[in-house]
């Protein structure tokens, strides 16, 4: 009896789509299919691409196995439905749980805990082993057992996997949030998250209603469970007129007081649907250049807008001519509703040209304002004001209240500035805690910074985030178009410059004048670009080796900075380190390179050879109070002893401000990191001065080293220095070994360490492991 039924379904679903109908229904399922499958993942990446954080790339995994499980119950519903038999979901199920399966330990190797993989991977496995159990009895035609089965072990299992999926995202999120780019891309993926929720409800729904009609009116009804299709399929002629129209596009196209209940459609009553009618006036012309050219064996189509009786859908459109096949005898013109999918699309649109955190436009969307302003400023003869703007030590609210209160007050900022703008100027964001300002018509500089100033006013009404105040100071960069440059890039890189001096000398307002305080332009505008250095790991560490003179064993190595330039390629720490100094860039560049020489000391500990590495610290840094903290901090993140660590000062930085320095060197003394003072020999200081400061090491400065050979004077002064800070208890480092020669005479005088080109140059890391083995 079952057998014959779900073969009765299939005759009926036959005459319910006339003809090949049923081979447009399959092509309708596969190209939702290829919709769901690639459009939305793809989209994710597309975007996430340049995030190049494997754990975002680890959400975009679980985000297409979510992805996935909804297919697998697309397909599902389709057989429920009759639209597809159980055998011809079977390969497609397969492939979609193999890729799933795919992706999920795609997820893992990109950081998704192996719990979290092996729990979602037991979800979907429970899913799908219900649903093949409702789809074999599907096929036996035992459709009473199959919606228990669906009711029973189906439902659930597809509620728990979904659940389980959206909790591995959030667990996902939550792991990343630290990082900029999850909280910038979190967003994303939350819009993403609810809109695919949303696809996933609706397909619930539709098969409780499937469903519930099954069970209500029995095997017999498949031709009802058709008309619930909500894929619109028709068949027209080349002029349009309609000869069949399926029960969807009479629910879209007219309202229901034509009670389709009481007077049921028959297939082929097509005389009250007119889709040429419903489509967009602006949208027919093509519509019929897409029946023309319609042709067998092909399918062209494209995007509508139709006018349903409540709503304007777009829909996806595809035509094929099945006018030889006399079943059909017409064109068969099916549409899916993308409406949703392009919500998503303007809604990409806008995340792309605006900043997720703030909403504010984005680099892209000011560049392009910019260029717009410019070209009209032309005309108008007036000029374009850019401000650039900067806080002062937003990094402090985050390290002492915590991101989310950064991110709050970052989320004030916008708001507060266009407070004391005119309407017509642009507030954005640039990333991190800089902002810029376009403003429109400027008549001379000093309206610009007037404006400035008003911006800085604004700013100094504390910011109240939850419950606490927050005082922000920032520096501003102006430039105005034609007293600065002409076009946007060199405006930019003046509104940089004159932003640093602003900061530099903490000036709050300063219009862009390039003769200032000596500085070549160039330099400052390096300043901009070695900013943006750190964050994007352009900044590298050589390694030099440091050699036990006795016995000529490997002693440790010095972490030496290089600036892997874009344009300039290797620039030498001499070229930026006395610009990072100036501008405040060394406090996160002593952190980057403490992070970075931290890491590799945590490698070489893992490679089971410990070698102490040291750092060099600049005057700054030594008059930073809360530096050791930050010491701290690194060392713990990498669980790295302290006493693999070494600290490099000149006596030239401890000299500036000898008290602060001794009391910062102490709590990092303390901490158990080693102090070497480096460059000894130059001259400020005598020893003596030393000696109520923590120095375990003097590194004898390079100059007398290289010249000993020529000059005995310089040889008596390596020596007794030598003798000196033994007799002090600290260890000896000879820099500036360039020959065997100095190499012996050291070891003559009982110098404990040397360094220098003779030994090795600063070397990349694969090369420095090279040369030590
Ligand atoms: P430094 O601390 O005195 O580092 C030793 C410098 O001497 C290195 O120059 C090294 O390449 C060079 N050198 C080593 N052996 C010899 C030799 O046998 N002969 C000669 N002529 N030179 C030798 P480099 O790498 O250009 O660094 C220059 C300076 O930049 C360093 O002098 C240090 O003061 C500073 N620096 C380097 N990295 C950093 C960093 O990460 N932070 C800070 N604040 N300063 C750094
Ligand atoms: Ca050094
Ligand atoms: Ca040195």
């Amino acid at each position: 009896m079952r057998p014959r039924a779900i073969r009765s379904a299939r005759v009926i679903s036959h005459d319910a789509l006339p003809g090949k109908g049923r081979a447009g229904a399959v092509k309708l399922a596969v190209v939702l299919l290829v919709i769901v499958a690639l459009g939305t993942p793809m989209l994710i990446t597309l975007i996430l691409k340049h995030a190049g954080e494997r754990g975002v790339q680890a959400q975009v995994d679980l985000q297409a196995v979510i992805t996935e499980v909804a297919i697998q119950d697309g397909l599902e519903w389709r057989v429920i439905s009759g639209r597809l038999g159980p055998k011809e979901v079977r390969a497609e199920l397969v492939a979609s749980r193999q890729r799933s399966d795919a992706l999920l330990q795609d997820a893992e190797s990109k950081g998704l805990p192996s719990e979290t993989t092996n729990h979602l991977a037991t979800l979907t496995n429970a899913y799908s082993r219900a649903v093949d159990e409702e789809v074999r009895l599907l096929s036996l035609g035992q459709i009473k057992a199959a919606v228990e089965v669906d009711e029973s072990r189906v439902d659930p299992a597809f509620v728990q996997a979904a659940k389980g999926l959206k909790q591995g995202m959030r667990e996902l999120s939550a792991k990343g949030a630290k990082a900029q780019s999850y909280s910038d891309y979190g967003v994303l993926l939350t819009v993403l998250l609810s809109l695919i929720t949303v696809s996933v409800l609706q397909s619930q729904r539709k098969r409780t209603q499937v469903r519930d009609e099954a069970q209500r009116q029995g095997e017999a009804h498949y031709r009802t469970l058709i008309d619930q299709a909500t894929d619109l399929v028709l068949v027209l002629d080349r002029s349009g007129r309609a000869t069949y129209a399926s029960p969807s596009v009479h629910r879209m196209l007219e309202p229901p007081d034509r009670d389709r209940s009481s007077a049921p459609h028959t297939p082929g009553d097509a005389a009250v649907v007119d889709l040429v009618t419903a489509l967009d006036p602006g949208d027919r012309e093509r519509f019929f250049t897409v029946l023309q050219a319609a042709a067998p064996g092909s399918t062209t189509g494209g995007e509508f807008r139709v006018n349903g009786w409540n709503s304007t859908a777009i829909c996806e459109i595809s035509v094929q001519d099945l006018s030889e096949d006399p079943s059909v005898g017409g064109l068969i013109l099916t549409a899916h509703d993308v409406t949703e999918r392009h919500a998503l699309q303007q809604e990409m649109a806008h995340l792309a040209l605006h900043d997720a955190l703030t909403g504010l436009p984005n680099r892209a969307l000011l560049a392009d304002r910019f260029e717009q302003a410019l070209r009209s400023s032309k005309r108008s003869g007036l000029s374009v004001g850019l401000l650039l703007l900067d806080l002062d030590r937003f990094k402090d609210i985050n390290d002492t209240f915590g991101h989310h209160y950064g991110d709050e007050l970052l989320r004030q900022i916008g708001p507060r500035l266009a407070g004391a703008l005119r309407g017509v100027d642009t507030v954005a964001r640039l990333g991190g805690d800089e902002f810029a300002v376009l403003l429109h018509d400027v008549h001379n500089v000093d309206e610009a910074t007037k404006l400035a100033n008003s911006l800085l006013t604004a700013l100094s009404t504390p910011f109240h985030v939850e419950g606490v105040d927050l005082d922000v100071e920032a520096s501003i960069g102006i430039v105005i178009s034609g007293e600065h440059g002409q076009d946007a890039v060199t405006l930019t890189q003046h509104a940089d410059i004159a932003m640093y001096v602003a900061k530099g000398q903490h000036l709050g307002a300063v219009a862009y004048d390039p003769s200032v305080d000596g500085h070549s332009a160039t330099k400052l505008a390096m300043a901009g670009d070695l900013r943006r250095a750190l964050d994007r790991g352009e900044l590298v560490l050589y390694y030099q080796p440091k050699v036990n003179i006795s016995t000529g064993d490997l002693v440790g190595a010095e972490a030496l900075v290089r600036w892997e330039h874009p344009e300039h390629g290797l620039v030498f720490p001499d070229d930026f380190i006395p610009l990072a100094e100036r501008t405040g860039l060394i406090h996160p560049l002593t952190r980057h390179v403490l992070d970075i020489a931290l890491a590799q000391a945590r490698v070489w500990l893992d490679d089971g050879r410990p070698l102490p590495i040291a750092v060099n610290l600049s005057v700054r840094n030594l008059h930073d109070e809360g530096f050791a903290d930050v010491v701290a901090g690194l060392l713990a993140k990498h669980d790295v002893p302290a006493h693999l660590l070494e600290l490099e000062v000149t006596e030239s930085a401890i000299m500036i401000d000898p008290e602060r320095a001794t009391q910062i060197m102490r709590s990092l003394s303390a901490l158990g990191i080693r102090i070497a003072l480096d460059d000894f020999g130059a001259g400020y200081t005598s020893l003596s001065q030393l000696t109520n400061m923590p120095i375990d090491e003097i590194k004898i400065d390079r100059q007398f080293v290289m010249t000993m050979a020529q000059d005995p004077s310089n040889a008596l002064i390596v020596s007794s220095l030598v003798d000196l800070g033994h007799n002090l208890g600290m260890t000896l480092v000879a820099e500036g070994v360039e020959t065997d020669q100095a190499l012996t005479a050291l070891d003559g005088f009982g110098c404990d360490i040397a360094q220098g080109y003779h030994l090795s140059r600063p070397i990349p890391v694969a090369a420095f492991d090279l040369w030590a083995q």
